[in-house]
């Protein structure tokens, strides 16, 4: 079987791969010359665990390769993934001008039956633009060539993308016709074969559980961070509440981490595209602004904390930042909540010195040399006022505080992610900030 999966994001290259890892012959194309040609010279331009082995293994083995040439990839096809980015509009809506650029592209050149199945994350009704686009383009050239569209979003996480995709929880299929749905059996029959889950639906369904499992997985958080704020204020530690209610199966336990508000290219977007659409449809989302106002509050409780602590003016003070990137294991700052913390500081006239393991690089592109990048955690800790800690990077866990507490100015540190216990700051004496939590001074 061969597929073409168009955009070479996180998605679509992370999908490319996996596929192809399953023994079909993929080809990734993307209009960015610069990802292509690092691609070709076996180059990952993302930061993804787990992707650079199965990318070589593949590539060598001649079933996974890249173009930016979208119509000579089309030649044998039995389907084609679009996997581009949906920006948000100015009006909060999902843009939908790559998505459909590429459609008419594919309605271009296509020349025998495929699936055209839409992989990015869509409002409802997308694929019957997607589809329509296509035809328009098949009767400019005058052409009657039968295809079909499906939706498949994706829901892996950028950080455990790998795993994820090949080991999904469940895989959905918006189809309409009993063609797409053999393709996209043939398609993922690895999977099925695996005792993975594929659930076929009809297309709205389909587009619309991305939406509503992205606004679930947001609405926990933006829950979560609203009890850890009043925990504060009526003395409770939410580190206890979270465990309380995490025990109960209704509940669970994952997703209710409290911390400096959700961030990354989905959520936020996500979120906003679904208010848009049923606000389009007269229906007032109105948890979901709600979500989206408690989000926003979130990203600056951590500079609340550090003016409660220095008094209002920052002018002059240098913080050490552990942490850039939106959550670990990710190079993505896409929305990240260090970007808004970042902002806010250097407004007050601090300066800020930065330790990401991987997103320094992106962050340098966003953040020119508005802040200094550290070489290393303790790097970031030399002569700064206090060390704030916005990204839970698993080596952030267990630093040697001997080493820190000789490197701060004062002891003073500022978690946005929970990742030390009040006690024991307490008793190694550093003033110690955390979100839901009681502060030590
Ligand atoms: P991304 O920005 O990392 O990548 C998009 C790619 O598409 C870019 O490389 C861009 O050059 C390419 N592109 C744009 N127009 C093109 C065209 N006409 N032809 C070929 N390539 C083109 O985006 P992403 O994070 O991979 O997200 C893609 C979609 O998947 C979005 O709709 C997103 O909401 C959704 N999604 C993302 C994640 C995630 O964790 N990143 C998870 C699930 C779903």
């Amino acid at each position: 079987m061969k597929i073409s999966v168009v955009g070479t994001g996180y998605v679509g290259l992370v999908s490319g791969t996996c596929f192809s890892q399953t023994g079909i012959d993929v080809v990734c194309v993307d209009v960015d010359e610069r990802k292509i040609n690092m691609l070709n010279n076996g180059q990952i331009p993302i930061y993804e665990p787990g992707l650079e082995d199965i990318f070589k293994y593949n590539v060598e083995k001649g079933r996974l390769s890249f173009t930016t040439n979208l119509k000579d990839s089309l030649a044998d096809s039995e389907a084609v993934f679009i996997a581009v980015g949906t920006p948000p509009d100015e009006d909060g809506s999902a843009d939908l001008k790559y998505v459909l650029g590429v459609a008419r592209e594919i309605g271009r050149h296509m020349n025998h039956y495929m699936v055209i199945v839409t992989k990015s994350t869509v409002p409802v009704g997308t694929s019957m633009k997607v589809k329509a686009a296509i035809l328009d383009e098949l009767a400019k050239r005058g052409e009657n060539i039968p295809f079909d569209v499906a939706s498949n979003p994706e829901f892996l996480k950028e950080g455990s993308a790998v795993d994820d995709f090949l080991k999904p929880d469940r895989i959905v299929v918006g189809i309409e016709s009993p063609e797409a749905e053999k393709t996209m059996r043939k398609l993922y029959k690895a999977f099925l074969l695996n005792g993975h889950p594929i659930l076929f639906m009809d297309i709205s369904s389909s587009e619309m559980t991305k939406y509503a499992a992205n606004s679930m997985l947001a609405t926990k958080i933006s829950f979560m961070n609203d009890i850890a704020n009043l925990c504060e204020l009526v003395g409770a530690d939410v580190s206890q509440v979270r465990k309380g209610i995490g025990s109960d199966a209704r509940i669970g336990n994952k997703f209710i981490y409290p911390g400096t508000g959700y961030g990354g290219s989905c959520f936020p977007k996500d979120v906003q595209a679904l208010v848009r659409t049923a606000d389009d449809y007269g229906h007032s989302l109105d948890i979901l602004k709600a979500v989206e106002a408690v989000n926003y509050r979130q990203k600056e409780v951590l500079i609340k904390k550090i003016k409660s602590h220095f008094g209002v003016n920052l002018e002059g003070l240098k913080f050490g930042m552990w942490g850039l990137a939106f959550k670990p294991k990710t190079d993505d700052m896409r929305e990240a909540p260090s970007l808004v913390i970042i902002e806010k500081l250097l407004q007050e006239g601090a300066s800020i010195v930065a330790f990401d393991p991987v997103a320094q690089e992106e962050a340098h592109r966003i953040l020119g040399d508005s802040i200094v990048y550290a070489k290393d955690e303790y790097d970031a800790c030399i002569d700064v006022d206090a060390l704030i800690i916005v990204t839970e990077w698993p080596e952030f866990r267990m630093p040697n505080f001997r080493v820190i507490e000789k490197l701060l100015k004062s002891k003073t540190i500022f978690d946005g992610r929970n990742i030390y216990e009040p006690e024991e700051m307490q008793e190694i004496k550093f003033n110690y900030y955390s979100i839901g939590r009681k502060s030590v001074v």
